[in-house]
């Protein structure tokens, strides 16, 4: 791209932002505005016409696999190598920050990512040590309490709880969980980001030096950054004063995790002259569905407030579907995006976003039934897989053998009877001398403090470990991981599982060997830290952000948050309940309702050219059948922009022709030998009345209002139901 080119795609306004004089910038704007567009731009400006070395630049985004995105979209602008530019979410920075500097940070060289399950085991076995009721003290709290101190940047000392005895415990449980990470070298990833906050605050050198280094800050997103993010960046771009920052406030969606809208006000406050550009104009999506999204986001109050037009035409409209239940939910979406691929169309143009990672498995498996190839982000990931989970634990363990988490999750897997009563001796044994569980063996062996079984037996872990050190040390990291996965006696116990579920697994292993044969180590990273260390480190951060086969046109399937920044021609958001979306929790809390509103927000502005919006009149959760009303998100977009289309209205009008044709009535329906408003008796859910029908032959179903069990489908042929 010359130098014309990356503005001649631009309109006026971005132009103003991406060619502006070094100061410090704002751009807020609407969905689909051109934001991250300009923020690309920019940055090939800043080299092209500024001559600004890629050293000197700093960009951030939110996920990793935007910010791969972003390299690749520099790259491509740029056109030149963009060698030492540091592009990454603030986690990743942060991360590639401590581990340069791990001995200002306080850090053993070998420190480990603590993933968000691993934070939770070491978590209860912290409160487990404390003797502390599970059910009082959930470990799951404890998580959420800590990481949101560290978010505010809160260490321990730093809170007053002599006021409330519920956070007085909890304060505890931080400092001895914090303790304990310390000792063993774990990192968990909002420490990471705090850490790394710390770093900058205890060395005012290294801040020097970096400040000076990073002389162009880019944030995109930029709403979405909680207290700790910001108090970073405040640190490092506030002196120079060329930081620009982009972002949204109708699409903050992480206030549950600390981000601060406010941020956005207190970035024009506190970093001088800061000049705010406004977009208008949407690129992405058709005006139904551009007009939908800004009727929907009206209904928020204290706004920032944005108006988003688009030239592209009305296109067609946003199709409602109620759905009778959440199967036909999941049917009626593969149903869609099979028709869509009969088309001439891609499946990766195609996009099923959900409020929580639970929904995908129905959907999985109409995918699966309808032969459609998808993937999932979220949800259970490649990396968090239990097997895989096993044998990166021996990896981490051989890596640093401080480990704790690591430790525990494989010292008796395989079995190698070492019990609890054996572990909790070790347990004690750490706690006591303030060491880890891999100290605590090597001393209760030197010290003879075990009988002769379960020394032996520990004897035995330990010996293995060493070895599998020794053996691979040389090895490439495929055939270190192979090595581990068929020396730790791993393979063999999934081997003897039997069965498919033990079949998959082997496949995971294998499927493990092959993402360290093409793992590649970061050029910029490579001196910091082994290939090891770095794939283990990938793991922890990504837990595997590409699943199954990269390279196959697939569905994508993800979380309404995942979706942030992203933008599908095809886009289905499932389950509009009352409950689910809104969620249960945000309740008539106003503010938790008002980011549920942004959430929708977001997944609507995804789409580009199509957007169907299902909800299920009756859905199984947790083992039972729920009735929700449809989200009151579906009320707020205007009707002219909709079209409902209601499988109900169709199965009531019955067939003209076929068998039964000229013998129905309009009220009975062929099939099913019922009329409407018939009253029927269930075995097992007693007196009902007949409301609805749909299908036909053995598929056909009816709708029964039970008296006591309230409303539900059955399917006619087995139902067994009587007239009465
Ligand atoms: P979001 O808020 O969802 O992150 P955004 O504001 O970052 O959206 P982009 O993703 O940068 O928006 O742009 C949305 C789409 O519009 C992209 O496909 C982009 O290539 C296109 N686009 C942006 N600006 C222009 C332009 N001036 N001319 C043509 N297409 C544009
Ligand atoms: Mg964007």
């Amino acid at each position: 791209m010359d130098v014309s080119e990356l503005l001649d795609s631009l309109n006026d306004k971005q132009r103003e932002a991406v060619a502006a004089p070094a100061q410090n910038m704002l751009v807020l704007a609407g969905a689909g505005s051109g934001k991250t567009r300009v923020l690309v731009h920019r940055i090939a400006w800043l080299m092209r016409v500024e001559n600004v070395s890629p050293h000197s630049i700093l960009a951030v985004t939110f996920t990793n696999k935007a910010a791969a995105e972003m390299r690749a979209r520099v790259e491509q602008a740029v056109g030149s190598n963009i060698h030492g530019m540091w592009i990454g979410t603030f986690h990743g920075l942060a991360h590639r920050l401590l581990r340069m500097h791990f001995q200002e940070a306080k850090l053993p060289q070998s420190f480990q990512v603590l993933d968000s399950d691993d934070q939770l085991r070491l978590l209860k076995r912290v409160t487990r040590s404390m003797n502390l009721d599970e059910k009082k003290w959930p470990a799951k709290q404890a998580m959420w309490y800590i990481n949101g101190k560290k978010d505010e940047g809160l260490r321990p000392k730093h809170i007053d709880a002599q006021l409330d005895p519920t956070e007085e415990t909890f304060k505890k449980i931080y400092q001895i969980y914090q303790d304990t990470c310390d000792r063993a070298g774990l990192v968990d990833f909002a420490e990471l980001l705090l850490r790394a906050h710390e770093l900058w605050l205890n060395n005012p050198v290294l801040l020097e030096h970096y400040q000076r280094r990073f002389s162009r800050i880019l944030v995109d997103e930029f709403q979405d950054t909680n207290a700790i993010q910001y108090a970073w960046l405040n640190l490092l771009g506030r002196e120079h004063g060329n930081v620009m920052i982009v972002g949204d406030d109708d699409q903050s969606i992480y206030g549950w995790r600390g981000a601060k809208i406010e941020n956005i006000q207190r970035f024009l406050k506190d970093f001088d002259g800061a000049e705010t550009i406004r977009l208008e104009q949407n690129y992405r999506s058709t005006g139904n569905i551009l007009n939908a999204a800004n009727a929907l986001i009206s209904n928020n109050n204290n706004r920032l407030g944005k108006d988003l037009w688009t030239k592209d035409s009305d296109g067609e409209a946003i199709s409602v579907y109620t759905a009778f239940n959440d199967l036909d939910e999941s049917r009626f979406v593969s149903s869609r995006i099979k028709q869509w691929l009969d088309e001439g169309n891609s499946l990766d143009d195609v996009a099923i976003l959900y409020r929580s990672n639970a929904q995908s498995r129905l959907l999985e498996e109409a995918l699966l039934q309808a032969q459609l190839p998808y993937r999932i982000y979220g949800g259970l990931r490649f990396f968090e897989r239990q097997e895989i989970k096993d044998a990166l634990a021996y990896l981490r363990l051989m890596n640093n053998r401080n480990d704790d988490a690591s430790f525990e999750r494989i010292i008796n897997t395989p079995t190698r009877g070492i019990g609890n009563q054996t572990l909790s001796l070790v347990r004690d044994a750490a706690r006591s001398h303030g060491s880890t569980l891999w100290e605590a063996c090597i001393r209760m062996l030197d010290g003879e403090q075990l009988s002769a079984r379960p020394a032996n037996a520990i004897k035995t872990f330990i010996e293995l470990i060493n070895q599998l050190e020794d053996d691979t040390l040389n090895l490439n990291l495929d055939q270190q991981a192979n090595h581990v996965i068929q020396h730790s006696g791993l393979k063999a116990m999934y081997q003897a599982e039997k069965g498919e579920r033990a079949a998959a697994r082997i496949e995971n292993l294998n499927e493990l060997v092959t993402a360290c044969q093409t793992f590649e180590v970061d050029p910029e990273v490579e001196d910091e830290m082994t290939p090891l260390t770095a794939f283990l480190t990938h793991a922890s951060l990504e837990a595997g952000e590409s699943q199954a086969d990269e390279y196959e046109a697939a569905v994508q399937l993800m979380t309404l948050h995942s979706a942030k920044g992203l933008e599908f021609p095809l886009v289905f958001m499932v389950g509009m309940e009352e409950g689910m979306f809104p969620s249960q929790q945000s309740g008539d809390d106003i503010t938790r309702l008002e980011e549920e509103r942004r959430l929708c927000y977001v997944g609507m502005t995804r789409a580009m050219e199509k957007l169907y919006l299902c909800h299920a009149e009756s859905r199984r959760l947790y083992g039972q059948e729920k009735y929700h009303r449809p989200s009151r998100f579906l009320r707020e977009i205007p009707d002219q922009y909709l079209d409902e289309i209601r499988m109900k209205n169709q199965a009531v009008k019955p067939k003209t022709t076929g068998r039964f044709a000229n013998t129905i009535s309009l009220d009975t329906f062929a099939d099913t030998g019922f009329k409407l408003g018939q009253q029927v008796r269930h075995s097992k859910f007693g007196e009902g009345t007949v409301l609805n029908f749909e299908g036909s032959g053995a598929q056909s179903r009816v709708q029964v209002n039970f008296i006591e069990h309230g409303s539900k489908w059955l399917v006619v042929a087995y139902a067994n139901l009587e007239a009465i």
